[in-house]
């Protein structure tokens, strides 16, 4: 589970206060959206091994009164999670096979996937995440010397993607630490970063990151991650214009949640907002199978119909490739 405070004590950022200020007490929680009666039957009534986190700005985007929030159950812990449900497991992408150095994932040609952190500014409860054993996992641990050296040794990998955890929960200076390290390999020609922070915390977005965005030497891709159109307000707007003046492209993934985002409405509006802000919708993800996560399960013919609704809707660009990870697999796979 993760514990650790990730961010350094000095100095401190605007930014760094907000996460520190995050709500973690469940009961908080459902006070602040008026829903306090809730606690008693909402609540699990045992330890989930996964607690709660969400940023002040992101709640201040919840409709207050409304147990069934699309925001909110994002992030509530509910006595469903811990439900056994067959199928739903531990390692549900099976990413401990894929280790090609601590902390670096190698399951698809080309790209080498940086663990670069366990800590996240949220903690979404149909995350696979939830159950990672992140100790001793994570790229950054030895000044990032190790994973470096598996990226140099192996002149396939072109992209280096900074995943987690959510990459940008560490200080801007330690992503400079890596560009500057990966900057001498002449194989690697382009940087991913997949991230959920503009949207749950946007101020994130602040003038030292932009400046290292710009200062990179590869063509940047950002993946934003974001579920629904109502965690996408005016400062997570004013946040993807900064991101997309650096030059990086911008695009978001989203996972098919039931009760959250599972209706061609939901689908719709979510990737005409994300375009308002320039945002190109990039993958729907159906749900990885994890222990405590099942409530949020869609069945495929459902998923498939839902995209399908959305073809018929939507210009083609604005129709997210509806996938899932299935262990051993060369690639996402199309539903
Ligand atoms: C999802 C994933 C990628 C990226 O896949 P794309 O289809 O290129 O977006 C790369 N490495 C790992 C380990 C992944 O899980
Ligand atoms: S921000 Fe991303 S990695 Fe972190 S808990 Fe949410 S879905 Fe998982």
């Amino acid at each position: 589970m993760i514990t650790a405070s990730p961010l350094p004590a000095q100095p401190s950022r605007p930014w760094q206060r907000l996460w520190r200020d995050a709500i973690t007490d469940p009961r908080e929680l459902l006070e602040l959206l008026d829903l306090g009666d809730l606690a008693g039957t909402v609540l699990p009534d045992a330890d989930t091994g996964f607690s709660m986190r969400v940023p002040r700005g992101f709640v201040a985007r919840m409709r207050r009164g409304d147990r069934s929030d699309p925001l909110l159950l994002q992030v509530l812990p509910q006595a469903a999670e811990l439900l056994e449900v067959a199928g739903f497991g531990h390692d549900a992408v099976a990413d401990l096979d894929a280790r090609m150095a601590p902390g670096v994932l190698h399951k698809y040609v080309g790209r080498a996937l940086l663990i670069t952190t366990g800590a996240c500014a949220v903690n979404c409860r149909y995350c696979f995440r939830r159950h990672f054993p992140y100790a001793g996992q994570t790229a950054a641990a030895d000044h990032w010397q190790t994973a470096v050296a598996a990226i140099r040794a192996d002149v396939s990998i072109e992209e280096v993607i900074l995943s987690g955890g959510d990459p940008l929960s560490l200080a801007t200076a330690k992503l400079a630490e890596l560009a500057a390290a990966l900057a001498g390999i002449a194989h690697v020609r382009r940087l991913r970063i997949h991230t959920r922070l503009p949207i749950v915390l946007p101020e994130r977005v602040d003038a030292d990151l932009l400046a290292w965005l710009r200062a990179t030497p590869w063509p940047v891709a950002v993946v934003l991650h974001a579920n629904h159109a109502n965690e996408i307000d005016a400062a997570v707007a004013a946040a993807c214009q900064r991101l997309r003046d650096t030059g990086a492209i911008v695009l978001n993934q989203s996972v098919l949640l039931r009760g959250v985002n599972d209706s061609a409405d939901a689908l719709a509006e979510l990737s005409a907002r994300l375009f308002d802000c320039g945002v190109v919708p990039y993958y729907l993800h159906q749900l990885d199978p994890v222990a405590g996560a099942a409530h949020f399960s869609v069945d495929d013919d459902r998923a498939r119909d839902l995209v399908a609704h959305l073809r018929e809707r939507l210009p083609g660009y604005l129709v997210p490739r509806l996938v899932r990870e299935i262990p051993g697999s060369a690639a996402k796979v199309p539903l």
